[in-house]
């Protein structure tokens, strides 16, 4: 496994295995790697001649600056967890390399990335966008690796490369959990053991509202999800939502013919998690 640091050696890695010539499968991640991540290495390393995989913690998407300093980084682990999928490339910038001056870039993703996270994380999409459109041009994937965990970022990242016609397929892969449902994040790891145990009632939560969903209407629906969560101590429900899983827009009622995606955003003491699942 090749890791660097420098977009420079990079490249001139590149040049020198031919690497161009080859396929690239690409999963940009931000460290504190889990299962989760993995399985996004592994698809990649099914379906391409090389894969890259980068770390970097991209100040530019938090809107919170304590949030930032808190994210969980653990590069040693992160290294290990990927020699031994044998990841070919990793890419761990530090913040200076990527952005050497600001960068102002502002996309018009219209209404995508001002609903649901948006509207309580704002700027975050476009930070986002603006990070992977540097590390696309970085890494020169045929393929790009993001979980389904991040919906909303997926259908963006979707709306970027067609926005920019650029040539890179974008595969949206499964959530993985863990064995108590809770989707797996690396942000997990911040929990304390009270707040990791109420965490597990919101997937429990989720597939609950999915049984009843013929049963009670989506606006009761709705309160219903509010009272459960909020009921659990250390939770609090920031958003919960169903959504076209295409156009993201909130659904007032069900319609066989379209594909649905519950979507959730709750604190568990101070820390924010999201999740979501097909309806
Ligand atoms: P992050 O490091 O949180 O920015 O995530 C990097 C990539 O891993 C994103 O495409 C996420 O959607 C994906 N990911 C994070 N958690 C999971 C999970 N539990 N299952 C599948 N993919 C995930």
């Amino acid at each position: 496994m090749e890791v660097f640091n420098e977009i420079n050696k990079l490249k001139i890695f590149y040049n020198s295995n031919h690497i161009s010539q080859k396929t690239i499968g690409f999963v940009p991640t931000m460290g504190a790697l889990h299962e989760g991540h993995i399985s996004l290495v592994r698809k990649s390393k099914e379906e391409n001649d090389i894969t890259v995989c980068s770390i970097f913690v991209n100040p530019i998407q938090f809107n919170n600056k304590e949030d930032l300093k808190k994210y969980p980084r653990d590069l040693d682990s992160d290294l290990k967890m990927l020699e031994k999928e044998k990841c070919d490339i990793v890419f761990a910038p530090s913040v200076e390399e990527m952005y050497p001056e600001p960068d102002n870039t502002k996309y018009d993703f219209g209404h995508l990335d001002k609903i649901l996270e948006g509207e309580f994380r704002e700027g975050h999409f476009n930070g986002v966008a603006v990070v992977v459109k540097k590390l696309f041009d970085i890494v020169n994937p045929s393929k790009a690796y993001f979980g389904n965990k991040d919906y909303q970022q997926l259908t963006i990242v979707r709306q970027l490369v067609k926005m920019l016609k650029l040539d890179i397929e974008i595969v949206g892969c499964p959530i993985i959990r863990e064995k108590d449902g809770l989707a797996m994040s690396s942000r997990n790891k911040l929990l304390t053991v009270e707040e990791r145990n109420a965490a597990s009632n919101i997937p429990k939560i989720l597939f609950r509202a999915k049984e009843l969903k013929h049963s009670i209407p989506i606006k009761i629906l709705k309160h219903w999800i509010e009272d459960e969560i909020n009921s659990v101590p250390l939770l609090k429900l920031e958003y919960f939502d169903i959504v076209n899983s295409e156009t993201l827009l909130s659904i007032s009622s069900f319609n066989k013919d379209e594909k649905n995606i519950a979507c959730i955003a709750v604190y568990s003491g101070k820390i924010r998690l999201i999740d979501n699942i097909v309806f």
